[in-house]
């Protein structure tokens, strides 16, 4: 038997309320995965009766359905439509307004970033590895993004291992889960009767310290040990490992890209749900009578046309260039970018898919095939 840890205690089931209450109390506005309109997704807690107790998620290409079951746990499922993207990198938001003076002036007005304390409870080992790739990006040493700044220092996150994976889960094979390693501040494994805690930030030693745990025991170490053992075994789909990029360059101009076109319907579901994706556009959008505009950021996908588009030409101007655009950067170039691929295998592009492209089939495939 694998014993305890140190430093890691066990909460109550009938305590993990005081968890929720003990981060209100510190000032942050919590949110927590909740059941809506038949998905799991991220919204304020005012109670853990609000989360999704007894659900499990039945995940494959193309679908997501929600079921119920007389389980105690409320976190026996694998992931939602949303990650943490939402939270820190905001979908549309204004970064600065123009007042246009009736004598032809035009007053710039800043939009400062606006944060508050916001602690995340459930969150996934694949999301914790996507928001590092996420910090890499819009907190880079020479382009600091003030915006995304703000909300991620305000950020505190309780994660859970995932003892359910879905059917379109890999994160196994690409390193980032079923467990979660780092980058959170607290870290639950849930039993039946409770959660295994422990901490992993000062901030987070600071919440342990003000919950009524008790010493865990070496048994119920080894049943979360076990449980994650399972969820890392359940798990059937695989990315190929390293850095595909030269193979897939090999591969630039293969058939399968043109089969998967016609699959395609360049929607952009999958780069919306992609907790890695970090593409945007900024536009203006004026009022009616003119007089103010602002400048916002929206979020972009590579599979819409204005994504290419400079002087002129729209450089990926057809669904077969637009994926094979994604896959290039997502498995391939990101390696040259960010030193590793930019899939942390959370499987939610597999899902949300309507057509259900699946890419570590996609991926397969291309490479299995003669180039
Ligand atoms: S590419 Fe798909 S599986 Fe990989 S991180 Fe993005 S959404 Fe998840
Ligand atoms: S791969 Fe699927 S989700 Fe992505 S753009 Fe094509 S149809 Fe939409």
């Amino acid at each position: 038997m694998t014993p305890a840890p140190p430093n890691t205690g066990f909460l109550a089931r009938r305590d993990l309320d005081k968890l929720r209450q003990q981060l209100v109390t510190q000032g942050y506005r919590c949110i927590g995965p909740q059941l809506r309109d038949g998905a799991i997704v991220y919204d304020e807690l005012q109670s853990v009766a609000e989360l999704p107790v007894g659900i499990h998620i039945r995940q494959a290409p193309g679908s997501y359905q929600a079921s119920e079951t007389d389980s105690p746990r409320a976190f026996a499922w694998a992931n939602g439509p949303q990650s943490l993207k939402p939270l820190l990198f905001a979908p549309r938001e204004t970064l600065w307004q123009v007042e246009h003076g009736a004598d032809g002036t035009l007053r710039f007005m800043p939009a400062p970033p606006q944060a508050q304390p916001t602690a995340v409870i459930g969150v996934r080992s694949c999301d914790l590895a996507a928001l590092a790739l996420q910090d890499r990006h819009f907190l880079a040493p020479d382009c600091d993004d003030p915006y995304y700044r703000a909300r991620r220092d305000a950020l505190l996150l309780v994660a859970v291992n995932c003892t359910h994976p879905a059917d379109t889960c890999f994160c196994a094979s690409t390193g980032d889960g079923p467990v979660a390693d780092s980058g959170y501040d607290l870290l639950l494994d849930e039993l039946d009767d409770g959660f295994l805690v422990r901490a992993g930030s000062p901030a987070g030693e600071q919440l342990f310290a003000s919950l009524p745990v008790s010493t865990a025991t070496d048994a119920q170490h080894e049943a979360a040990a076990c449980a994650a053992r399972a969820a890392a075994e359940q798990q059937q789909r695989r990315l190929p490992p390293g850095n595909l990029y030269p193979r897939m360059l090999e591969r630039h101009d293969h058939p399968r890209w043109q089969d998967v076109a016609g699959r395609c319907l360049a929607c952009g579901n999958c780069t919306s749900v992609c907790p890695s994706c970090f593409c945007y556009r900024e536009q203006e959008h004026t009022t009616l009578a003119g007089d103010v505009s602002g400048h916002q950021r929206e979020w972009d996908s590579c599979f819409s046309a204005g994504h290419s588009y400079i002087h002129n030409l729209t450089i990926h101007a057809d669904t077969r260039s637009r994926y094979r655009q994604w896959l290039l950067h997502k498995l391939g170039s990101w390696h040259e970018q960010y030193g590793r691929s930019g899939c942390v295998g959370c499987g939610r592009c597999i899902a949300w898919c309507p057509t259900g492209i699946d890419l570590t089939a996609e991926i397969t495939a291309l490479l299995e095939e003669d180039s």
